[in-house]
C-alpha cells in the first residue's frame, strides 16, 4: 500500500504507492483518470477495464444527428489516449463485490483492488418504453441521438426524411438524470431551424413533451426557453412521460396527470430514461438506501468528495454518479482532478478535502451558428467562464466553441492535460 510520503527531490509525482487501483470504464472519465493517475502516483498498479476499443466523442452526436457533422468525426480509439503503464483489461465488469474489494468480469476474471474508481457511464433504458428498441432508430420516423454514432446517423436519416415531407414532429424528454439534458432541446431547436432555413417550416407542427412543468433545471435558462419555444411555434405539452410507441401506427403514448394520452407523429425523437448500467445498478455500490427511486438508480457518492460513503476506498466519476445535476463531459473535467487529489490524500493518509461544486456546462445550440453558453453549479447559480458573453444571449462564440474547439479540449482532458 502507500508509503504515505510526499516525494521530495523535485519529483513530479504527488505520492509513491504500490496500491492496486482499478478503473471501470474507459470513456471520458476513465481515460482522463488513468492519465492523471499515472502522473500523480508513482509505483501504483493501475488497471482499466472496458471492452470497447473505440472512443466516441459524444458531445458531437447532436451535430451528427442533425446532419452538421459526419459520424467519422466523433470516432477515436482508446489506444491513442491511454497512457503507458496502465494495464487495459478488454472485458466488461459483470459484478462489483465491494465487500471483497473485487470486480468480476464477464469472461470470468476476478480482479482485486485497493482502490476502485467507477466510471461506467450510464445505460439508455430503451426497454423502459414499451415497443421501443434501438433497432427502430432510423425507421418509421423514429430518432434517438443517444448514445453512439450509429444511432445518431440513423437519426439524421429519419430527420432529413421528415424535414423534406413535414408533418407532426414530437420531441420527448424522459424524467430523471439524463446525460446532456440539453440534447433533447438542441435536437428540437436544430430541426425547427433547419426547416425554417429550407423554407418548409409551415409544413411542420412541432410538439415538445416536457416530463414536468419545466424545460431546463437552471431557472434563467428555463425562463429563456419557455419564451423562445412558443415564439418559434414549438408547442409544449407539460407533464408528459413517454411510456410506449406503436411504430407501425406512428403513435406514441404518454403518462400524464389526466391519464394516458396518445399522440400521432410523422417524426419522433425518443429520449428514454437513463440509469447506471446493470452490474452497477444491481450492486451494493448503488444508492440502495435512497428515499427516491430516481436516487436508487445511480452510484452512491458524496456529492462533493465523490467518495462512496459506505465503501471509502471507492470513488465515482462521470455519468454513473448519483449527484443531483451534471451528466456532461464538462462535469467529468471537473470531477477528475477532485478524485485524483482525494485519492492522493488517502494514499498520504490525509483527509479527502478536494470538493466538486456541481459544475456543469452545455453550449445550448438554439439555431445553426448560435448558442447559449450555459454553465452552473449545485446551487443552479450561473458561473460563466467568459465575462463578455451574456449566458442568456444567443451568441456565435459558444457555437464556434461547440463546432470547432471543444473536441480538441475534450481530447486534452482525456490526456489529463486540462
Ligand atoms: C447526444 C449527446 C450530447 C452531449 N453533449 C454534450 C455537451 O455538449 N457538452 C458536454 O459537456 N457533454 C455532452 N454530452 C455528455 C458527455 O458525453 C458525457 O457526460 C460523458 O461522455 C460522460 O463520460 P463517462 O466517462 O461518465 O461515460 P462514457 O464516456 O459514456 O464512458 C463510459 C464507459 O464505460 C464503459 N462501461 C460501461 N459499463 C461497463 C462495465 N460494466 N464494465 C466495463 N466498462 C463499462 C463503456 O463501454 C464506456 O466506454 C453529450 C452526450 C450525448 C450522448
Amino acid at each position: 500500500m502507500a508509503s504515505g510520503a510526499l516525494l521530495g527531490g523535485g519529483s513530479a509525482y504527488a505520492v509513491r504507492s504500490n496500491a492496486r487501483i482499478v478503473i471501470v470504464g474507459a470513456g471520458a472519465a476513465g481515460v482522463s483518470l488513468a492519465n492523471r493517475l499515472v502522473r500523480a502516483v508513482e509505483g501504483a498498479r493501475i488497471t482499466i477495464i472496458d471492452r470497447r476499443e473505440e472512443h466516441f466523442y459524444q458531445p458531437g452526436l447532436t451535430l451528427v444527428a442533425t446532419g452538421l457533422w459526419r459520424p467519422e468525426r466523433v470516432v477515436g480509439h482508446n489506444t491513442d489516449f491511454l497512457p503507458r503503464g496502465v494495464e487495459w483489461v478488454k472485458a466488461r465488469v459483470a459484478e462489483f463485490d465491494p465487500e471483497a474489494n473485487t470486480v468480476v468480469t464477464d469472461d470470468g476474471q476476478r480482479i482485486g483492488y485497493d482502490y476502485l474508481l467507477v466510471a461506467t457511464g450510464l445505460k439508455i433504458d430503451f426497454a423502459a418504453i414499451e415497443g421501443m428498441s434501438p433497432g427502430l432508430i432510423g425507421r418509421e420516423g423514429v430518432g434517438c441521438v443517444y448514445d453512439n454514432p450509429d444511432h445518431a446517423s440513423r437519426t439524421w436519416q429519419a430527420i432529413s426524411a421528415y424535414a423534406a415531407k413535414g408533418g407532426v414532429g414530437v420531441f420527448t424528454r424522459a424524467p430523471g438524470g439524463l446525460k446532456c439534458a440539453g440534447a433533447p432541446l438542441k435536437v428540437a431547436m436544430l430541426v425547427e431551424d433547419q426547416m425554417r432555413r429550407e423554407g418548409r417550416r409551415d409544413s411542420a407542427q412541432f410538439i415538445y413533451t416536457a416530463h414536468n412543468d419545466g424545460l431546463f433545471s437552471q431557472p434563467d435558462v428555463n425562463g429563456f426557453l419557455k419564451e423562445n419555444f412558443p415564439e418559434r411555434g414549438i408547442a409544449i405539452q407539460w407533464h408528459h412521460r413517454m411510456t410506449g410507441i406503436e411504430p407501425e401506427a406512428k403513435r406514441a403514448t404518454f403518462a400524464t396527470p389526466d391519464g394516458p394520452v396518445r399522440i400521432d407523429y410523422d417524426f419522433i425523437h425518443v429520449v428514454p430514461p437513463m440509469r447506471a448500467p446493470d452490474p452497477l445498478f444491481n450492486s451494493p455500490l448503488a444508492n440502495i438506501g435512497a428515499q427516491t427511486p430516481e436516487d436508487r438508480k445511480w452510484l452512491e457518492v458524496d456529492r462533493h468528495t465523490l467518495r462512496h460513503p459506505r465503501y471509502p476506498n471507492v470513488f465515482g466519476a462521470g455519468d454513473c454518479c448519483g449527484t443531483p445535476i451534471g451528466k456532461t463531459a464538462a462535469t467529468v473535467k471537473a470531477h477528475v482532478p477532485v478524485i485524483v487529489q482525494n485519492l492522493v490524500r488517502l494514499l498520504q493518509e490525509r483527509e479527502c478535502d478536494a470538493r466538486f461544486n456541481g459544475y456543469t456546462s452545455c453550449p445550448l445550440i438554439t439555431v445553426r451558428g448560435r448558442a447559449l453558453l450555459v454553465e452552473f453549479d449545485y446551487d443552479l447559480k450561473m458561473i460563466p467562464s467568459f465575462a463578455f458573453i451574456d449566458p442568456l444571449q444567443q451568441h456565435w462564440v459558444p457555437w464556434i466553441l461547440k463546432d470547432r474547439m471543444l473536441h480538441g479540449a475534450y481530447n486534452a482532458m482525456l490526456r489529463g492535460r486540462i
